[in-house]
């Protein structure tokens, strides 16, 4: 089915959304996004960049100027934190003979954001609406209109399909009437942002998850305005706590304290607080509207895979979309997307994140003895941790994804 000249519209420029109008955009499609805010967000969500991601993003420089703007970071520790024992540590020097990334790139997803719109301003196809919102949708079968509030109030526009890359709460999706199933986790989350030293203090490297039965951490190291960049600590927020306590300075120093203790009350340069979910969409397309990124699935951001899913979806859904723009595939590719990146989002994504948090929490002496001993067993084995190493580096998922027709 050729193009109708229609745009393509998205809903949503995070990361996920301008990925999807760069890669269409390139293709020579004409491509509109809206965002409902003014440019993209910083607050500090995600940051780690696995190997199978910086793979797709390697064309036009944009895995090594994410590099370059961001840290390299090779090495994944599991620390115990009752005994300060360091369990297992993984070298994605492993994967050198699978990716030209052995390694992780820590680059906040703003920064991500903005590579990618440099990018795109070379396309005259593809229009970036920043503080416009969709608040309505109306799909039909050949077409789908979105009624859009922009600076000059509300107007219609008419795209040939539209992204739903709006994020977990997703206004494209509530409005197709996909229901979002799963569930929510009782404990909030709590980004704590550091400039004191975890890596020359503690020796901690720029990616360290601590196990505890008290209360789990994930601490890591970002670039942010260069050297010498900041840590960012993740800890779990009891519910029965009030948001006054947690977010108070008093609150946030016992949280540092109580974790990593030290002789100097902590720089807390950011403090953030995430409700976090886990939840897939009942179904990724209805007709013409596609969902991706978050709006699609969402889940805890321990190990890192939110955005890198979102990555994933968006070269699998704008490859898609511009081969039967151009005449090259069936509409019924659309389906195939579907399958393959809902399966991965539940099969992985979701499995990968509750287990990652269960391992951190578990609360059972003999079940955090096993849980050692199995991480130490694979990390001290060069076969079973390269094998570890391609499932959390996401090269499993996507090999997965391509065998599903
Ligand atoms: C603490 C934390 C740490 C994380 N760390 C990682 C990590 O290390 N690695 C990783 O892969 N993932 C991580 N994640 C997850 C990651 O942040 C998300 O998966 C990612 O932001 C999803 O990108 P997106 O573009 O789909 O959605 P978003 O980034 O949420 O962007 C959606 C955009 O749509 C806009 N929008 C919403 N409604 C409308 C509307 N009606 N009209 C127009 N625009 C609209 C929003 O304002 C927003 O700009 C983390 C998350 C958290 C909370």
């Amino acid at each position: 089915m050729k193009s109708d000249g229609n745009p393509v519209l998205i809903a949503g420029g995070g990361p996920v959304g301008l990925l999807c109008a760069w890669l269409l955009g390139r293709c020579g499609l004409p491509v509109r996004l809206f965002d409902n805010n003014a440019e993209p967000q910083a607050d500090p969500r995600a940051a780690t960049t696995h190997p199978a991601t910086l793979e797709l993003l390697a064309e036009d420089g944009l895995a090594a100027d994410m590099a370059r703007v961001g840290l390299v970071a090779p090495i994944f520790q599991f620390w115990d934190r009752p005994s300060g024992e360091l369990v297992a540590q993984f070298d994605h020097a492993l994967l050198k003979d699978d990716t030209r990334y052995p390694y992780v790139v820590q680059c906040e997803q703003f920064k991500t954001a903005r590579l990618i719109l440099d990018r795109l301003r070379k396309f005259p196809n593809v229009e970036v609406l920043y503080g416009h919102e969709i608040v309505d949708v109306s799909p039909t079968d050949r077409s789908v209109a979105v009624e859009v509030h922009g600076p000059g109030g509300v107007k219609s526009h008419t795209g040939s399909y539209l992204i739903g890359a709006d994020g977990g709460r997703s206004i494209v999706r509530k409005q197709c009437g996909i229901a979002f199933d799963g569930f929510t986790w009782p404990e909030q989350f709590i980004v704590l942002t550091t400039p004191y030293d975890f890596e020359a203090e503690r020796g901690y490297c720029y990616r360290s998850y601590f196990a505890d039965p008290g209360a789990w951490c994930n601490c890591f190291k970002v670039s942010a305005d260069g050297p010498p960049g900041l840590w960012r600590t993740v800890f779990p927020v009891i519910p029965e706590q009030s948001e006054n306590d947690i977010m108070s300075d008093a609150g946030v120093q016992a949280r540092m304290q109580k974790f990593f203790p030290s002789p100097q009350p902590y720089d807390i340069i950011h403090r953030n607080l995430y409700t976090t979910h886990q939840r897939v969409a009942q179904t990724f397309r209805r007709g013409r509207v596609l969902l991706a990124g978050d709006a699609a699935h969402v889940n805890s951001p321990i190990g890192g895979m939110g955005l890198n899913s979102g990555v994933h979806d968006a070269f699998n859904l704008a490859d898609k979309l511009a081969r039967i723009l151009h005449d090259e595939a069936d509409d019924e590719e659309l389906d195939r997307y579907e399958r393959q990146r809902r399966h991965v989002a539940v099969a992985h994504t979701q499995a990968q994140t509750i287990r990652n948090k269960r391992l951190l929490e578990e609360r059972d002496p003999a079940v955090r003895r096993r849980n050692r001993d199995e991480l130490r067993r694979q990390a001290d084995d060069p076969v079973l941790a390269r094998k570890f190493l391609l499932r959390t580096a996401l090269f499993e998922s996507l090999r997965e994804a391509d065998q599903i027709a």
